[in-house]
């Protein structure tokens, strides 16, 4: 595997004007000791980014639509030759925005939604009017012709509407669905209990792989959910299925599961480079070292990239190599996040055949 950078989350403000459950930078209107750098600063990181590679470049937050220059921004990276898309809540969406995005060159736009009803989305998000917004988004982005696709993230508190969301998502034209299995990071660490259960979540994600060998609309693909690509060879092997997967559009998946700081990462909005959106440990700063330095000589990215050094059973599993584990889980659990995905519920071959020598 080559290791470079092929998308990169930027948090360009912590301000959000949502307070959801289990968001990973725990945002909010305002954002102590996190302010927004300058219109200059982001120039200078984007120069940095264009002279080492031409990644996806996500302008995330917080919401970056609270930043009055989020398109100039925009604008300056499309001139360099990046590919630049939006992460937004959709509540700020406006016909003036949807303009100003084709403007700016913004490539895809995502939208969160995790409910198929205002109940159930607002209540996750912790706003009502919420779910409203995203859904009057979405009709402004297929009315302006913009790509977007659609993020939903899952605890216990939502696992029941997954077919229900994807369902809507395909309703209303999003080029994507992805479904996300919640990385208790964040404001997420509260919500550790509400985490869905290892046994539910395998039968998520077979679920998931009956669903998208029938779906030939929107492209699909659990985000976050590594064991997902064990699941697929499995469940193809079982079945002697052998449909074609597509090419996803804009998204961090398709080459393995796991793709933290080996294809992925995410700079935040005090420079710290991140091995991807829900990770909380920084493999150095932009401010400190440029992008290029970072990626090539982090010890954390490279512990990241030496799948024979996991631990546990991703350390004996024959599927770390498409899978991994998604180490920001095992590193919220255990501390190490070398260690074992304490989310899958998998046994490797070489661990049953280990067992079996110890009992005969
Ligand atoms: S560590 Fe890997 S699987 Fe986990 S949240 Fe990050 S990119 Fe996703
Ligand atoms: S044991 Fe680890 S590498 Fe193997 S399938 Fe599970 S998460 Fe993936």
């Amino acid at each position: 595997m080559e290791f470079e950078p092929k998308w990169i989350a930027w948090e360009i403000t912590r301000r959000c004007n949502l307070k959801c459950v289990h968001c990973r930078s725990s945002s909010g209107l305002e954002a102590k000791g996190h302010p927004d750098f300058t219109l200059a600063e982001a120039k200078r990181v984007l120069d940095d980014i264009a002279s080492y590679g031409k990644p996806v470049v996500v302008l995330s937050g917080g919401e970056p639509l609270l930043r009055a220059d989020v398109f100039e921004i925009a604008q300056y990276g499309t001139d360099l030759g990046l590919r630049m898309c939006l992460a937004t809540n959709g509540t700020l969406v406006t016909q003036e925005i949807c303009g100003k995005i084709k403007a700016a060159g913004i490539r895809m736009v995502s939208l969160s939604l995790d409910g198929a009803s205002a109940a159930v989305h607002d209540n996750f998000r912790n706003q009502p009017g919420a779910f409203a917004g995203t859904i009057n988004a979405a009709k402004l982005f297929k009315e302006n012709g913009i790509s977007f696709l659609i993020n939903s993230s899952f605890t216990k508190r939502n696992q029941e509407e997954i077919p229900k969301i994807y369902h809507l998502a395909k309703e209303l034209g999003a080029t994507a669905w992805y479904m996300f299995m919640i990385v208790p990071t964040g404001r997420g660490e509260d919500i550790m209990d509400e985490l869905i259960a290892p046994e539910d979540y395998e039968k998520l994600l077979v679920w998931h792989y009956e669903m998208e060998k029938g779906e030939k609309d929107i492209l699909v693909r659990p985000t976050c959910a590594p064991n997902y690509y064990r699941v697929v060879l499995q469940q193809a092997k079982a079945q002697g299925d052998d449909f074609e997967r597509r090419t996803l559009q804009f998204s961090t998946g398709g080459a393995k599961g796991c793709l933290a700081g080996q294809l992925i990462s995410l700079i935040d909005v005090d420079g710290n480079v991140l091995p991807c959106s829900y990770f909380p440990l920084a493999a150095g700063n932009i401010r400190e070292k440029s992008f290029k330095e970072i990626w090539e000589h982090s010890e954390l990215f490279h512990d990241l990239r030496n799948f024979k050094a996991y631990k546990g059973r991703c350390g004996s599993c024959e599927y770390v190599n498409v899978c991994g584990g998604c180490r920001a889980r095992a590193y919220a659990v255990s501390g190490d996040y070398m260690a074992e995905e304490p989310y899958c519920t998998y046994v490797p071959k070489k661990m049953k055949n280990e067992k079996l020598r110890v009992k005969s």
